[in-house]
């Protein structure tokens, strides 16, 4: 694969504060991309600023079919895409492959909908013959978007499909570790037809993404739970909204009437995707006591049998890690649950033969809440599981977190599973799988307590790139020439008003 090499508007010239993408497993070098100056940040937002107006003017249909146009032209070239996005990554091509089809899902979904989600709606008022009112969505202007690494285009593309339906222009900070992705997809944006300044990308480190935030007119951010609270008070500081899409440890509770088969199944898929490094990933399993033995020996049998390597192909289960940071943590959450008395009943080491970066899928038991791995973000392959007495001690457990991003329930009695469901600390709550709202665009996903703030997916995912105007209009052709509106015919209507809405409510 060729070295991607970007430089920075205006220079053809490598610059010493350029940064080296390098692929995980091979350690070669495969592009570079500049660092933006805040200078340059602010000039960028400032073109998207000038090109938002006449992009919004397109209309929501109109904005609608370029963007279609360039979800096709992701399509026709996945397999290249895909091979790029395994060099920055480290990942199967299976999982790549989902980061295409939920993107291509995100845009069908939004191109269908968005229209009537975001059509002007006719309000109810005081007098429904006299006065009229309508709520309109408007954009913000340039939404700074802000994006990690283990999704490079999932968890990008995700948040800037529904910024772009709303009407406004997009400014993108890409992870320093996978900018190529980013860089790539854009580039097909605007041969697509999306004017090249209403979407552009900075690249840099966390001083360009606070140069973003210096500049836009709204934050939308994926990343860890210590830069989004950053993130948030700079925001607060420039009265800026934001929406947060921050870190989690997701919690898998497995009751005695579960499918084990189906449960053990979903806590590998769901906790070892992307080796692990997934925000919604399982990173504890909660299971009754009268099935934890058969779950635990289903799901060790399982990891024994996983695939690991970097080869292509739709047969390997799991990937290489992209980061050493991320292996070291995991070491150290092991090592410290093995202090703490935990079991190690599969896995347990790196995969050196297979990359630098390979961990091996790891099963963990005899675990408590005094241990890191049941309390802290792992980002890894490490499954533990933890024997509880019930479903009241299952849910006690997985609302004992500082995060609330998403869960998993398993019972064969769905309205049981969603009434424990309901009651998890979490935005999107999974029953018998995990991390099925990627298949519901319609539905949404999001942090409760510090695992966010804001929605993604669905209308909510749209709605929060814009801002309502409401214009009310006053149809009565008798006017009132008084100066006070509190005379004694307004008083009176307000009085028989206020009596009817006794009868009627809705009135
Ligand atoms: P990170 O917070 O270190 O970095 C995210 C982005 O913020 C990067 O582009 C980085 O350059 C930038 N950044 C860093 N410091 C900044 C600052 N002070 N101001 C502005 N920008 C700054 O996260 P990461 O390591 O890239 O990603 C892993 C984390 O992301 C994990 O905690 C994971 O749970 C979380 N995540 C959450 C979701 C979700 O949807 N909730 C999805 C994926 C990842």
């Amino acid at each position: 694969m060729a070295v991607r090499q970007y430089t920075s508007v205006g220079s053809s010239a490598a610059a010493p504060n350029d940064i080296e993408v390098r692929n995980p497993i091979t350690g070669e070098v495969i592009g570079s991309v500049p660092t933006f100056s805040a200078e340059q940040v602010r000039a960028a937002v400032e073109r998207a600023r000038a090109a938002q107006p006449t992009w919004n003017a397109l209309g929501v249909k109109g904005r609608g079919r370029l963007i279609r146009r360039w979800a096709d032209a992701m399509w026709a070239a996945q397999a290249e895409f895909i091979a790029l996005l395994r060099s920055e990554t480290g990942k199967t091509e299976p999982n790549a492959y989902n980061e295409v089809a939920v993107i291509d899902n995100t845009v069908g979904y939004y191109y269908g909908f968005a229209p009537r989600i975001l059509r002007p709606q006719s309000r109810k008022t005081f007098l429904p013959f006299v006065y009229k009112a309508t709520v309109y969505h408007e954009p913000y202007g340039v939404v700074g978007a802000i994006t990690p690494w283990n999704y490079p285009y999932l968890n990008l593309l995700i948040d800037v499909i529904p910024a772009l339906f709303a009407g406004n222009a997009v400014v993108i900070k890409p992870s320093e570790v996978t900018p190529l992705t980013a860089q790539y997809a854009i580039d097909r944006m605007q041969e697509a037809g999306i004017p090249r300044d209403v979407v552009q990308i900075v690249t840099g480190k966390g001083d360009t993404g606070r140069a973003l935030i210096e500049a836009a007119d709204y934050i939308t951010f994926t990343g860890s739970t210590a830069v989004g609270k950053q993130i948030a008070v700079r925001c607060a500081e420039r009265m800026i909204p934001c929406s947060l899409e921050l870190g989690g440890k997701d919690a898998m509770i497995v009751l005695n009437d579960a499918d084990l088969e189906q449960a053990a199944l979903s806590a590998v898929r769901g906790g070892l995707e992307n080796a692990g490094q997934v925000c919604v990933g399982v990173e504890r399993i909660y299971v009754e006591a009268g099935v934890y033995d058969a779950f635990v020996e289903k799901l060790r049998g399982y990891l024994t049998q996983m695939i690991c390597c970097s080869d292509d192909g739709y047969g390997v289960h799991m990937g290489s890690m992209t980061n050493p940071r991320e292996v070291e943590r995991v070491e150290a959450h092991l090592e410290d649950a093995v202090q703490r008395g935990a079991q190690v009943l599969a896995g347990g080491s790196r995969l050196t033969d297979k990359g630098p970066l390979f961990y091996a899928p790891t099963l963990l038991t005899g675990v408590d809440h005094t241990m890191r791995v049941m309390t802290e973000e792992t980002f890894g392959p490490l499954l533990p599981v933890m024997k509880v007495r019930d479903a009241e001690e299952a849910l006690q457990l997985a609302n004992d977190s500082v995060y609330g991003l998403s869960g998993s329930v398993f019972s064969r009695d769905e309205r049981h599973a969603v009434a424990i469901a309901r009651r998890m600390q979490a935005g999107d709550v999974s029953v018998n799988g995990t991390q099925l709202f990627f298949l519901a665009s319609a539905a949404n996903m999001g942090g409760f307590k510090e695992s966010g703030i804001g929605r993604r997916g669905g209308p909510e995912g749209l709605l929060r790139y814009v801002q309502t105007r409401s214009i009310v209009a006053d149809r009565l052709p008798i006017k009132n020439r008084e100066f006070i509106l509190a005379n004694k015919r307004t008083r009176l209507a307000f009085t028989i008003l206020r009596r009817l809405r006794r009868i009627i409510p809705t009135i």
